[in-house]
């Protein structure tokens, strides 16, 4: 029995709203919650159960606290944007409930992918006796997860990991991004950063590349990238010496990037244009299409898992484990009016705030959630939409 206050009606939010009305046992009250009202009222209609909407600036503290006291939540997901993390995580001290969310804080003048802002503020959640679990999507979420799971069945000692993030996907447009534009360019545009012996090693962005044979989808070439859960994973899993990120990226996209990149239009920082400032990177968000639009003529999949080397378990072990999940675009659109990358996304969200609700887990202070018991959340996983597939290599 829990009443959830979802904050972000974007393409992530449409999903952990819907999943979470799908389950009115554990989420017996929901509200969502948006800058723009219109938003929440195009999800609330595709939903066939009656939810609460709200029209809130997460940015705006005090109006924050406001709305969590008149909605009274056990719990707030956020599935806004990274800038709005640390609001929210006040907001929830100030208000006593419980925190989750899907991405590590940005802030807005910095493209800088860090969990220290964050983590610092395990003392006081621990103090006001409330939780907060970071991380919990695909990757960083269910990637983290694969990784306990391992740990806890297949491996006496990990010693490598290299998640691979494939979407095998097509939307049948020249260039678009699969989740909010600004994010996701501050993302790929970022120095690649790899961990090795205690080291952390960087590498101009994208500048690093191999191939792998995703099952379901084929050969697709790969470009190294920073990625927040080797910072988490490199804290929590014990004595792993190497740690990698790789994403898929069509060439068609790759040279759009470049493009944008060599004229100016990633860039963060304010130009003055006609007299006043605008940020190139917020320009290009306004004309490139809404994430949530392509999911209409998505096709294909994503493929996202873990490679996993290291000492295995006398019985039921191996030295190299590959762990994954396909999931296709087309059915993900049919289920929940939703492309694969916010599926996979609001499906694990609505998990980890299941397994909160249901006291399965719990604590007190800041969590990444490879530090909790995995099986449950493994479980839950292909029940909600996510089956995986375990191959033991060697
Ligand atoms: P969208 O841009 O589609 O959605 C974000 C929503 O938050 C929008 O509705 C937006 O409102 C709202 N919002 C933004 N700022 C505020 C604010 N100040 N107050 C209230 N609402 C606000 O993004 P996505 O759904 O694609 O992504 C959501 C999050 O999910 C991001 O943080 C992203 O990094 C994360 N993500 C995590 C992944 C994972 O596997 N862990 C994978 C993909 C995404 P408006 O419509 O007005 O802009």
């Amino acid at each position: 029995m829990s009443r959830v206050l979802i904050i972000g009606a974007g393409g992530v939010g449409g999903v952990v709203a819907t999943k979470c009305a799908a389950v009115p046992e554990v989420f017996t009250d929901i509200v969502l919650a948006s800058r723009k009202i219109e938003k929440c009222e195009m999800i609330q209609r595709r939903i066939n159960r009656p939810i609460g909407i709200e029209k809130v600036d997460a940015d705006d503290l005090s109006e924050l606290v406001d709305l969590v006291e008149e909605v009274s939540p056990d719990l707030i997901i956020n599935a806004a944007l990274p800038y709005q993390d640390l609001t929210i995580m006040e907001a929830c001290l100030a208000t006593g409930v419980d925190y989750l969310d899907t991405a590590n804080y940005e802030p807005r003048d910095e493209a800088r992918f860090c969990y220290r802002w964050q983590w610092d503020y395990h003392r006081r959640f621990q103090k006001r006796g409330i939780m907060a679990l970071l991380g919990c999507g695909f990757d960083p979420g269910v990637t983290n997860i694969f990784c306990a799971y391992a740990q806890k069945h297949v491996f006496d000692e990990i010693d490598g990991i290299e998640i691979m993030d494939c979407n095998g996907g097509d939307h049948g447009r020249p260039f678009a991004t699969n989740f909010n534009p600004e994010i996701n360019i501050r993302e790929v545009t970022a120095p690649g950063r790899y961990y090795e012996d205690g080291r952390w090693i960087e590498v101009d962005p994208l500048s690093v590349s191999k191939t792998f044979d995703f099952p379901g989808i084929g050969q697709r070439e790969m470009r190294l990238m920073y990625h927040e859960e080797l910072e988490s994973l490199a804290k929590n899993i014990p004595g792993v010496r190497r740690l990698k990120f790789w994403m898929t990226f069509s060439p068609e996209y790759l040279t759009h990037l470049r493009v944008l990149q060599n004229v100016g239009l990633t860039r963060i920082d304010p130009v003055v244009y006609e007299g006043r400032e605008i940020v190139p990177l917020k320009f290009l968000k306004a004309l490139l299409p809404e994430p949530a639009s392509l999911g209409k003529s998505y096709e294909g999949k994503t493929c996202i898992g873990c490679l996993i080397e290291g000492k295995g378990k006398k019985d039921a072990g191996a030295k190299k484990y590959y762990i994954y999940n396909l999931c296709d675009h087309a059915k993900a659109y049919q289920e929940v009016g939703a492309q694969a990358v916010h599926y996979t996304t609001g499906v694990p969200a609505m998990i980890g705030a299941m397994l909160i609700a249901t006291g399965v887990w719990s604590g007190e202070g800041v969590f990444n959630v490879e530090e909790f018991d995995p099986d449950p959340f493994m479980e839950l996983l292909p029940r909600y939409g996510l089956p995986w597939t375990e191959e033991f290599l060697e």
